[in-house]
């Protein structure tokens, strides 16, 4: 898992698409065979021995030595051979766990610059300073960062979260020395306020919200009605202003999620139980602390030694252990044969090979290694064995988990399995160049400017999203409503509970979809025979009736993925490369490809309009495919794949 995670963010960290030859590290889980249950089972055991011992090598003192041996020379390319000289160990378990180690601590030390990358952007946003202090979090914040780092919105949050709880801590322990709880009560404890105090700060807020809208040219939709959210709690002040202090002055365990509940309180009471009320009432806290948080937080925030706010690796000691890295070429604690190249040269000829489990004062046992198909093919394509990963099993099977990490160009990592399954559904025609229309989940998602239908896996896919979507959510969102109002806290949370599961595999469902179509892209284009892809330019609303297929695709950190990789798998198979472009998006759904005539829409239906000219029914999409086939484009840039999911 977390080797899988430095892979991603070593990746996500180049900037610029790689050359053809550079080289990418990819981890992939392969089976451990053992001879029976019994020695499955004791090999487990052997594994479990080692990353105990792995785990009591990482002391305080190691963790100290490698922070300082990093920050000394961050690029130190026998990092895990100098800090063994440093602590003065040297056995070769000690190798997997520095490695891990020096793992770790480019992690930390990459924190901490992100951590200060925020304190940076808070200081500058006062604001936002406020309110990240008051409630551990700040959705411009997270907004920004997120555009600014190019880093999922997830890992954003728990930065503010983490980043907020560790302060608290920091500043608890000095107390005593600089800070007096009287100056500074965060979040769980806010100095006392009075009705008057948020009387002002109603009017501070709506005239500032006021002011910072009146430079714009034209407010959009969302800025207008957070705007009428504040002007309907500065109307209302009379039946808003005696909550908020009530809500500031007595102590809270998580200001964020109670001041939802604030939120929802004040819409009932206010008789408009459906107007969402939490940012507008947000700013109306944030207004109502500002001058007294701003005479004290700049201060403490700058004074924060970040090294300090982020936590030193494996502190906290349920961590769970750490795989076995098998490293070296000589015997080691798990032996195998040979180095990495005969290691490669083995597998690509039989298909597997073979692990050693010594133990002092036993007899060693054997298990064989087996690789997936998959796996198989990229070592085909020339992808060489790094090292493996070795760790134990829980019960009831005990059963050990070895990745392998191979190493190889770009090019290695694709598998043509899939693309050649779909061939055969394909029509032959050939056609040199293609158009595509992309639509909601379904029948009509993927529809080219010539026959080609979906492949069964993926409509049995689009099919059970649909159903999920439609009938389960819809149901259980309802049966958890009714439970809340009936207060049954035991049977809402079943219910709660059910229906993030749902969501879950929902989601599992679309990124499976989006896994399986740049295959079958790849397949029609293949089969065509196809020189230039041609797609509709990506706008940026995300939020378009296109539903969730569109939607997923636009908001990939690359738009383009599904596109590129389907072009790269179809030049790899074709041998040439296939061009791709982009047309501009007007009116490809609304005019009639055949007589040009206008496609009128009708209500509710998607998929099918009359042309007002020759009065023919046209299936909107495949309309759309034709005519961003027949436009001018403009060629896509030529970049390499990349992408790490192949
Ligand atoms: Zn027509």
């Amino acid at each position: 898992m977390m080797s899988h995670l430095t892979t991603l963010s070593a990746q996500q960290t180049q900037a610029h698409p790689h050359p053809s030859s550079a080289k990418v590290m990819r981890n992939y889980q392969v089976v451990l065979k053992c001879a029976d249950q019994s020695q499955r089972e004791e090999i487990n055991q052997r594994i479990r021995i080692l990353e105990e011992r792995q785990t009591t090598l990482l002391t305080p003192y190691v963790v100290k030595k490698a922070i300082d041996l990093y920050q000394s020379n961050p690029k130190e390319k026998f990092f895990v051979r100098k800090l063994g000289k440093a602590v003065g160990m040297n056995p070769n378990i000690a190798e997997s766990a520095f490695h891990w180690l020096q793992i770790a601590v480019k992690g930390k030390i990459d924190k901490e610059k992100k951590v200060q990358g925020m304190f940076n952007f808070l200081l500058k946003n006062p604001q936002q300073l406020i309110e990240w202090v008051i409630f551990g979090r700040s959705p411009y914040t997270e907004r920004s960062l997120e555009n600014y780092w190019k880093l999922k919105r997830r890992y954003i949050i728990n930065l503010l979260v983490n980043t907020r709880t560790q302060a608290d801590s920091y500043w608890r322990k000095k107390r005593d020395n600089v800070y007096t709880s009287a100056t500074l009560k965060l979040n769980h404890l806010l100095p006392i306020y009075t009705q008057l105090d948020v009387l002002q700060a109603i009017d501070d807020a709506l005239f500032y919200q006021q002011h910072e809208f009146s430079v714009l040219p034209k407010l959009t939709k969302n800025q207008q009605t957070f705007l009428n959210k504040l002007k309907l709690l500065k109307k209302e002040q009379s039946t808003v202003v005696p909550f908020l202090p009530s809500w500031i002055n007595s102590p809270q365990p998580s200001r964020w999620k109670s001041l939802k509940e604030l939120a929802e309180q004040l819409a009932q009471v206010l008789g408009k139980p459906t107007r969402k009320l939490f940012s507008a009432v947000r700013l109306i806290v944030v207004f109502t602390l500002f001058d007294h948080y701003m005479q004290s937080v700049p201060q403490l925030i700058k004074a924060l030694p970040v090294e300090q706010v982020v936590p030193p690796p494996f502190k906290r000691k349920k961590k769970g252990r750490l795989p076995i890295k098998l490293l070296m070429k000589k015997d080691y604690v798990i032996t195998r044969e040979g180095n990495s190249k005969e290691l490669t040269n083995q597998v690509n000829k039989q298909g597997w090979t073979e692990l050693g489990f010594p133990q002092k004062g036993k007899k060693r046992l054997n298990a064989q290694v087996h690789f997936p198909k998959k796996v198989l093919e990229y070592i085909q394509n020339g992808a060489r064995i790094k090292v493996f990963q070795v760790s134990c099993g829980k019960a009831p099977s005990y059963k050990p988990r070895v990745d392998v990490v191979l190493e190889g160009t770009h090019d290695c990592f694709h598998s043509s399995t899939l693309l050649q399954s779909y061939l055969h559904h394909i029509p032959a025609k050939k056609t040199s160049v293609l158009g595509i229309d992309i639509n909601r989940l379904g029948q009509y998602m993927v529809v080219f400017n010539v026959p080609a239908p979906l492949p069964p896996d993926v409509m049995v896919l689009a099919k059970s999203y649909d159903h999920l979507s439609k009938k389960v959510i819809d149901e259980l969102n309802l049966g958890y409503l009714t439970k809340r109002k009936e207060y049954n806290t035991l049977g809402s949370c079943k219910l709660k509970g059910e229906l993030n599961r749902v969501y879950a595999r929902r989601s599992r469902i679309l990124r499976e979809i989006t896994r399986l179509l740049p295959h079958f892209l790849a397949a029609v284009l293949v089969k065509k025979k196809c020189k230039t892809l041609k797609i509709e330019r990506l706008t940026a609303d995300a939020t378009g009736t296109k539903g969730a297929l569109a939607k997923a695709i636009y908001t990939m950190p690359d738009s383009l993925f599904i596109y590129k990789k389907a072009v790269w798998l179809a030049s790899l198979e074709l041998g040439y490369e296939v061009k791709l472009k982009d047309v501009p998006p007007y009116h490809t759904s609304s005019i009639h490809h055949g007589c040009k005539g206008t496609l009128s829409r009708v209500k509710g239906q998607h998929d099918f309009a009359p042309c007002s000219k020759c009065g023919q029914q046209v299936n909107t999409h495949e309309n759309a495919a034709l005519n961003i086939a027949s436009l001018k484009g403009v060629i896509l840039p030529n970049d390499l794949f990349p992408s790490t999911h192949v």
